[in-house]
């Protein structure tokens, strides 16, 4: 733990070899994954604090744990999702009722519908700590569909104070209708492992599939070259915080698509770090035409292989 604390820290920025900056953040579930020397954090995922609970968390509580996220990384950006609860991850006080197929049905921002309020104290316990916290608060949430649904999270955590409002590309409508979201958004964070599924129409719970889910797919690539698009278009960063940024292989083709930032465990970092460090941003982006051309993620990976080597 040591040696990969002192090791972030070393690393320092990244950038392309010609100095276009990527911004490299961690994926935190809980105080464990905390690394100090990080620069910042790209998926706060609060389910931690949920699971297993009779009651909600009541807004003091949420607070005080937010807030010692938060100031563990001083200086930085720390991106919080809010609740990502549904069927498949059960939280008791939630009381949701069975589902066939809970992949398609109440989960994610949708739990809201159901229960408006637990999501209105999570965003008041947010802007709470986040007004005494010592890094920047982004706040975003999971599984958003529609450009309406952005617009009423968005309206609702500005209501609270937030400044800094976005949502997960997670299903297929949002990654197309990616500019109507961001009329309404301050950023976006592409979520590949449920984004793969949707995409591919394959459980990623479902361990035989792993071809479909394959974050090389060429159908994928697709979807996030639009909402990095987007994003170019709109001025506005578009992340991606699913497994794929944590590939090295294909992190430099993730920014050839246009996407701004890469968010990952902290034991993937110095690897992505080096990669993208030795290719200038034309490269990435020849990289990104080659593997979206790719009739599959085999010849996406060769075709990037191939030109890694001349
Ligand atoms: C994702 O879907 O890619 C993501 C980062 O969210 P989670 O893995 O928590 O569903
Ligand atoms: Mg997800």
């Amino acid at each position: 733990r040591a040696r990969a604390q002192a090791n972030l820290a070393d690393l320092g920025p990244c950038r392309t070899q010609d100095g276009h900056p990527v911004s490299l953040y961690l994926n935190i579930g809980s105080v464990k994954d905390v690394r100090s020397g990080a620069q910042g954090v790209g998926l706060l995922r609060t389910e931690f604090l949920f699971l297993g609970r009779k009651e909600t968390p009541s807004v003091a509580e949420q607070r005080a744990a937010y807030l010692e996220l938060f100031n563990a990384f001083p200086g930085t950006r720390v991106v919080i999702r809010t609740l990502d609860a549904g069927a498949d991850k059960p939280l008791p006080f939630l009381a949701l009722p069975a589902e066939e197929n809970p992949a398609l049905g109440v989960r994610g921002l949708r739990t809201a519908r159901l229960r408006p309020e637990v999501l209105d104290d999570q965003l008041a316990a947010i802007a709470s700590a986040a007004a005494a916290a010592s890094c920047e608060v982004w706040t975003m949430a999971p599984m958003v569909a529609t450009p309406n649904e952005a617009a009423e999270f968005a309206a609702q955590a500005r209501a609270h104070g937030l400044e800094h409002v976005g949502a997960m590309i997670e299903i297929p409508a949002a990654a197309l209708r990616a500019a109507r979201l961001l009329e309404h958004l301050d950023f976006l964070s592409i979520g590949t492992n449920d984004l793969g599924q949707y995409t591919m129409a394959a459980d990623r719970q479902d361990g035989r599939l792993p071809d479909l889910l394959d974050p090389w797919q060429p159908a994928l690539l697709e979807l996030i070259a639009l909402a990095a698009e987007a994003g170019g278009a709109a001025g506005k960063p578009v992340g991606v915080c699913g497994e794929a940024a944590a590939d090295p292989r294909l992190a430099p083709v993730l920014v050839g698509l246009g996407v701004t930032s890469l968010s990952m465990a902290a034991a993937a970092v110095s690897a992505v770090h080096a990669a993208l460090s030795a290719r200038t941003l034309t490269q990435c982006r020849d990289l990104a035409a080659k593997a979206r051309d790719a009739v599959d993620p085999a010849a996406a990976r060769e075709a990037v292989a191939e030109m890694s080597r001349s």
